[in-house]
């Protein structure tokens, strides 16, 4: 590597970062899919209500309709008919004087109904000599009508949703508006490739020197949890030749390319030239962040030779498994969130330091892995896990959070509350 190469990596701060990379996505693009096919995609626009909620009067209690103006008078009232809950088995001939109707729960009231009594606030007093119909007493009066007027919970055309990712209650909204079909963004296309000598496939035999590539099925399932579609490309071997064919090949059928390994400053740390060679532009190497410093983030070069699909993006993670990991937390989420049309943000939990957490050098922003628990006072509190470097897995693993130390910050003290930044579901 050439000595401008090497002043070529930054320490850009992690705000700009983010700024960068949620500009460099493209509009989502809409499409339509049945609702049962919904849960977990990214709503499209906003979805507006398509009929009144409730479509009618309709009653919030078992008991009797009746049409008086007064709250509900002890009666006695005449049984003139009923009203279920089921579609055409409403009674919609109006209320006479004196009399009411027997009325199901989320039953359409008939015509002239003022209020309804609860049943258990009813007495049956038998049948009335003449028609045979029952009469009942209403023992107790009713503060309020117990009637859900149409249109009360939302009008047709009023704003359902905005763009979410859709959960089971929104898709329950959407069905009850009439909805059999929502318009959602479509998935992004995430490849992503594993880089160096020294890698072997789960399941092969290791050989001396080796170890097994766990970068690539980790960025393939954080890319899935997404809600993206992702393939595992496969292992490039550290030559720039053969980076730069998979790469172009990758960015000819994907939106956005993951690359793990080869952007530090080594001898053998090809990736960002091969990028380049693939048609893309850079944007940024290297941010001040600890783990994940040598992160390469670029786009399609346009008008490039290159075979680049429109919009393509790509990013190089340093390899080391823990790098890889925080750097796809802390920045290609939000690029695949503004991808798919969403606003995200991290959700953070605020939780008292159950022990000190320092450091020696304070040039960087730093991510350590925590532990989440109640602490005596019944409040949250946050465990810094022992963490021997960025190779260490088992203690990303172990963590729900992540706990940052802003640039300059040496030392954050036991009891201090601080926000942990959620890495889990
Ligand atoms: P690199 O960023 O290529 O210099 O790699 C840094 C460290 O991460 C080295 O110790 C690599 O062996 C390790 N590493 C690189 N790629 C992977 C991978 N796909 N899976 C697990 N460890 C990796
Ligand atoms: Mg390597």
């Amino acid at each position: 590597m050439s000595e401008t190469d090497r002043r070529d990596i930054g320490q850009l701060g992690l705000d700009e970062a983010l700024r960068l990379v949620t500009e460099a996505a493209p509009p989502p693009v809409a499409e339509a899919v049945a609702l049962g096919e919904a849960l977990g995609r990214v709503l499209a626009g906003e979805a507006r209500a398509r009929v009144d909620q409730p479509p009618f009067d309709k009653s919030a209690m078992d008991g009797f309709a009746h049409a008086s103006a007064l709250p509900s008078p002890a009666g006695p009232w005449r049984v003139t008919g009923l009203s279920a809950a089921r579609a055409g088995k409403s009674e919609r001939s109006a209320l006479g004087s004196g009399e009411c109707v027997r009325i199901m729960t989320g039953a359409m009231v008939p015509p002239g109904t003022a209020g309804v009594q609860r049943v258990e606030w009813t007495e049956s007093l038998g049948t009335d000599g003449g028609e045979g119909n029952e009469l009942v007493r209403f023992t107790q009066a009713e503060k309020w009508d117990n009637i859900i007027r149409r249109g009360e919970n939302q009008r047709e055309g009023e704003l359902l949703l905005s763009p979410r990712i859709l959960g089971p209650q929104d898709i329950g909204l959407l069905a009850s508006s009439g909805y059999a079909e929502v318009a959602v963004t479509r998935r992004t296309r995430v490849a992503v490739i594993s880089t160096g000598d020294e890698l072997a496939a789960p399941g092969a035999a290791l050989q001396e020197g080796a170890i097994y590539d766990s970068n690539g099925p980790q960025l393939a399932a954080q890319a899935l949890a997404c809600g993206c579609e992702a393939s595992f490309l496969g292992r490039v071997r550290d030559d720039e030749d053969s980076l730069a064919l998979a790469f172009a090949e990758a960015l000819d059928g994907f939106d956005v390319l993951l690359v793990s390994g080869g952007v530090s400053m080594g001898d053998f740390d090809h990736v960002p030239r091969a990028l380049s060679r693939a048609g893309i532009e850079r944007i940024f190497h290297g941010l001040a962040i600890r783990p994940g410093k040598p992160l390469f983030f670029g786009t399609r070069r346009p008008g490039g030779r290159a075979a680049a699909r429109a919009g393509a993006a790509a990013f190089g993670l340093p390899g080391n498994p823990v790098s890889t990991f925080v750097g796809f937390e802390l920045l290609v989420r939000a690029h695949l969130a503004a991808r798919s049309g969403l606003r995200w943000a991290p959700r953070f939990v605020g939780a008292r330091l159950s022990a000190l957490l320092e450091r020696k050098e304070g040039d960087r922003a730093q991510f350590s892995p925590a532990l989440l628990g109640t602490g005596p006072d019944g409040l949250p509190s946050v465990r810094p896990l022992e963490y021997g470097g960025s190779s260490m897995l088992s203690a990303l693993a172990d963590a729900d959070c992540l706990i940052t130390m802003a640039p300059g910050v040496l030392r954050l003290e036991e009891g201090r509350i601080v926000n942990a930044r959620l890495v889990r579901p």
